[in-house]
């Protein structure tokens, strides 16, 4: 069976375990042992090439590991994952007998490195997981499957591992939702897994993130397990020991995507009214722009400019401070109220330009 099948028919999470990185033979098979005890957990995880992003630091300890995946693999009956980032590392996974390949955030971003492992699986009959490029770009993520697909491979599924940004004061990688979003818009045939560990960068925002991506009716989970997480070689703030792994997977509340019979009626009446309530957002922001260009006609007469920056840093700064009024978020009354200026200075430039 393939594996994006196997993720779609198991109960929901398919979950991916193991140590960021091999160490050594034995921490490999027994925290593989310990994982492999919990239901959940359908494939095992060992990093065995590192892309580091600054050198010197440990940069995984390459092939001789990867029979000590196989062998953690055979003693618990489940599948081996290990990431690619050429083609030498493709050979050597595929002879050691890894069953599933992923390509990590760090290559995804780099087409001639994502073609140069697509080329290297040509005809090979393997599945392959993509995590999200460290950048917020979905063509990129987009690519990436269409190379492997154009290269004959068709057992793939999505790792959201979370985007890079400068000094975040609560991720290690910022989470960004609305791309595996429409990734799964894009893209309904891939399984999509989520990566808590890389997100957060810290063990103790594990179960928060994990319920998020259940709540958005992710398939499963990658979490990195380590014997003993503060000794790690690699990411040692996120990942954590057996028992707390265990705990998080027994905490979540996995919801239904299906709406029960018995609820269905209220929540249809519900979005009825929401449905009332968009087309009165819409007819008032229609009106509004109407207003704008009468703004813009009277500039114009008058030989004004569109943007007067101080009065719409008035506006905004306003309606900023009376966001509590109405439980919106700052940054959502500000990424509105710009987006509402915008459109005003488009209708405004419309009335500008045209002649007289
Ligand atoms: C990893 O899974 O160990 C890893 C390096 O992940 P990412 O590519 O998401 O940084
Ligand atoms: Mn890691």
């Amino acid at each position: 069976m393939m594996l994006k099948e196997k993720i779609n028919s198991t109960k929901r999470p398919f979950v991916v375990a193991g140590p960021c990185s091999a160490e050594s033979e034995l921490q490999v098979l027994s925290i593989c042992k310990e994982v492999a005890k919990n239901p959940y957990v359908k494939l095992l995880r060992a990093g065995i090439w590192k892309p580091r992003t600054r050198p010197n630091s440990f940069e995984g300890l390459g092939k001789i590991a990867l029979p000590w995946l196989v062998s953690a693999g055979k003693a618990t009956n489940l599948p081996t994952a290990t990431e690619v980032a050429n083609k030498k590392h493709v050979e050597e996974a595929l002879k050691a007998g890894i069953d599933v390949l992923w390509i990590g955030a760090r290559t995804t971003v780099n087409p001639f490195a994502v073609q140069e492992i697509a080329d290297a699986l040509y005809g090979v009959d393997i599945p392959v997981m993509i995590k999200n490029p460290v950048n917020p770009d979905l063509q990129l993520w987009l690519g990436a499957f269409e190379r492997l697909e154009q290269a004959g491979i068709n057992d793939l599924t999505a790792i959201h591992r979370g985007f890079s940004v400068y000094k975040h004061a609560k991720y290690r990688n910022v989470p960004n939702w609305q791309i595996p979003i429409a990734l799964k818009e894009e893209r309904p045939d891939l399984p999509i897994i989520c990566d808590p560990s890389h997100i957060t960068g810290n063990r103790n925002l594990l179960l928060e993130v994990s319920q998020k991506a259940m709540d958005l009716n992710f398939d499963g989970l990658m979490i990195e397990t380590h014997l003993n997480p503060d000794e790690a070689w690699s990411d040692s703030a996120q990942q954590v020991i057996a028992e707390e792994f265990n705990d998080i997977l027994s905490k979540l509340v996995l919801r239904s995507v299906e709406i029960s019979e018995d609820i269905q009626g209220e929540i249809e009446g519900i979005r009825a009214k929401i449905s009332i309530l968009d087309d009165l957002i819409f007819e008032v922001l229609g009106a509004r722009m109407g207003l704008s260009e009468k703004v813009g006609k009277l500039k114009r007469e008058n030989s004004i400019t569109i943007l007067q920056q101080e009065h719409c840093k008035e506006v905004i700064a306003s309606r900023i401070g009376s966001r509590n009024d109405y439980h919106l978020t700052k940054q959502f009354v500000r990424q509105f109220m710009d987006a509402v200026h915008q459109e005003s200075i488009r209708h405004q430039t419309k009335i500008m330009n045209k002649s007289k």
